[in-house]
């Protein structure tokens, strides 16, 4: 993350405090100025199993109105929770014990004995994704080079925001929506269930959990407003522009 260093834009400032971090968590979010993308890199850079269960980058309550704390509470303490959990206990005593998560993602995917520890340890990586992708600060515009690919390859941000309200919506039944870089180029797409760009060889840039229960209790069956309200208010374009740094600076 060394390429990061530096940067002190102060983003989330208020929500990252308020949240219980150690003082080391909290000097190294500082640092980066991007808590997110340091608590994603704690979460998911350890070596193996058993892995630790990542805090939110905010408080519960700091996506209202667009996600309630309700719903938060539940799809963090309850959803993700158990996928880690589970992740933990079927790597145990697998060729999966000793393997970084992402890893574990996409040698799975592939092993057909292994559905249950490709599901749980695919949708452990994609919630923690998923937090990250969000801001109690968000919306707004990206800037930097990820601004000039959006500019270049979808003729602007609105264009990318229908494609990725189209590939959000047009997920039948649970999934997730994506901003992903693939060979180069920038895409929006959509997986079923636990299925995640990390399985092929993709870069995830950004997401948005479409599975009912990232939404039902706020927004019933309209999902369509749902994917809007976090397009227009809550997506973190700079965990964004830092994925897209990464991978092509
Ligand atoms: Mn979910």
């Amino acid at each position: 993350m060394s390429e990061n260093t530096g940067r002190s834009d102060g983003m989330n400032r208020r929500a990252f405090l308020t949240t219980t971090v150690t003082a080391s968590a909290l000097a190294a979010g500082a640092m980066t100025g991007i808590p997110g993308l340091f608590r994603m890199s704690e979460a998911h850079a350890a070596d193996a199993a058993p892995f630790t269960f990542p805090d939110l980058p905010f408080a519960q309550d700091a996506l209202e109105p667009v996600i309630s704390e309700r719903t938060l509470s539940f799809h963090y303490g309850k959803h993700h929770k158990g996928y880690f959990n589970k992740t933990n206990d079927f790597v145990k005593g697998t060729k999966y014990a000793t393997m970084p998560l992402p890893e574990i993602v996409k040698t799975a995917a592939t092993d057909p004995g292994a559905t249950a520890i490709f599901n749980n340890a695919a949708q452990f990586w994609n919630h923690t994704f998923y937090w990250n992708s969000l801001s109690p600060d968000g919306g707004g515009e990206p800037g930097g080079g990820l601004a000039e690919k959006i500019d270049s390859q979808f003729g602007g941000l609105g264009n990318l925001k229908s494609e990725f309200m189209k590939a959000a919506t047009g997920q039948f039944g649970s999934g997730w929506a994506w901003l992903v870089l693939d060979k180069g180029d920038l895409k929006t797409m959509n997986t079923a269930n636990a299925d995640t760009p990390v399985a092929h060889g993709m870069v995830p840039i950004l997401t948005i959990d479409v599975w009912e229960h990232a939404y039902y209790l706020d927004y019933q069956n309209a999902r369509g407003e749902y994917v809007k309200a976090v397009l227009d208010q809550r997506l973190n374009w700079k965990f964004a522009e830092a994925n897209f740094q990464k991978a092509t600076g």
